[in-house]
């Protein structure tokens, strides 16, 4: 049964927006010595717009926009509403037959349009070097800006460049600081590519990141956590970070985060604010001293 201590210490953090789904999640926090977090929609704001738009020479830019948006439809990823939304602007007059429309989950989209085979996605998803040859090390520069880079390939010809920026929530640099003075590790995970996690990873402040995770490897690497730290946190939002949340000793959700996200989680931040992480560490670690 549920100490007195540990109720009016549950029902005290609901009152400030942090939901344990139960005594242990508070007790299990208390013993956190490393905490993961998921890039996109937990450190960041998860609301990338398009900021830089490439075309081959030659080619119609209204129509490529206006293709790539449609596209994106398929895909309920952040990154392709902004396309979506972007391409929208750019759609009147310009008619296309799209057919197959596919997501490839942590690579990108794909569809058959007028024919011809449509790619979507990260530079690795519809070929690297390709991309990089694309307008001269423009990629690169992007990247290294903390903007994440989605290529559009038709056929066997690079078409566009999309430049998507994010960005890091109002909370975020004062959260991870005030963890660093817990002793708390921070470690961000993120399926992005590792020019853009670098720079986020430098804004933000966290210990340490790896990029271009697959759902997989996001589990594969809070194992390593574990056997490293023993206990272990992780902050998440989508519904590639569903395996992960259930992996870590303490899995926490972001309030607007997905149904599974949400579902998955001991521990829930009813307004995304990651500025309640540590206060949720200071409580459990609080709570352990007295229950004990
Ligand atoms: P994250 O949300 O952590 O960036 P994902 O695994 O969802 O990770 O995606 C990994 C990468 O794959 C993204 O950073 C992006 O480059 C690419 N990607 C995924 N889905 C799409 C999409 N619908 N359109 C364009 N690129 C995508
Ligand atoms: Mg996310």
């Amino acid at each position: 049964s549920i100490m007195p201590a540990t109720l009016s210490a549950i029902s005290n953090s609901a009152r400030r927006g942090i939901l344990f789904k139960g005594g242990v999640h508070l007790e299990n926090l208390g013993h956190v010595k490393a905490v993961a977090l998921d890039k996109t929609g937990t450190l960041t704001n998860g609301k990338p717009r398009v900021t830089d738009f490439h075309v081959k020479a030659g080619l119609d830019k209204n129509e490529v926009a206006a293709i790539a948006g449609a596209i994106e439809k398929e895909s309920t990823h952040p990154l392709a509403e902004a396309i979506t939304a972007y391409g929208s602007d750019y759609s009147r007059n310009v008619q296309f037959e799209i057919e197959d429309m596919r997501t490839e989950s942590g690579n990108g989209v794909r569809a058959t349009v007028n024919g011809d085979l449509w790619k979507i996605g990260k530079p690795k998803y519809v070929g690297s070097e390709e991309s990089a040859a694309f307008n001269d090390g423009i990629a690169e520069k992007l990247q290294s800006q903390g903007k994440t880079v989605v290529i559009a390939k038709r056929n066997d010809e690079i078409v566009a460049l999309f430049a998507l920026q994010d960005t890091v929530r109002t909370d975020t640099v004062q959260a991870i600081k005030t963890l660093k003075k817990q002793g708390i590790k921070t470690y961000m995970l993120t399926g992005d590519n590792e020019m853009t996690a670098r720079a986020i990873a430098e804004e933000t402040g966290v210990d340490g990141y790896i990029a271009e995770c697959l759902p997989d490897d996001k589990v594969n690497y809070l194992k390593d956590l574990r056997k490293k730290y023993g206990h272990i946190a992780m902050i998440g939002d989508g519904i590639n970070d569903a395996p992960a949340l259930a992996t870590a000793n303490v899995g926490i959700a972001m309030g607007e985060g997905t149904d599974i996200a949400l579902e998955t989680a001991d521990v829930v931040l009813m307004k995304n604010e990651l500025s309640k992480i540590p206060d949720a560490m200071s409580l459990s670690t609080r709570m352990n001293r007295i229950v004990k």
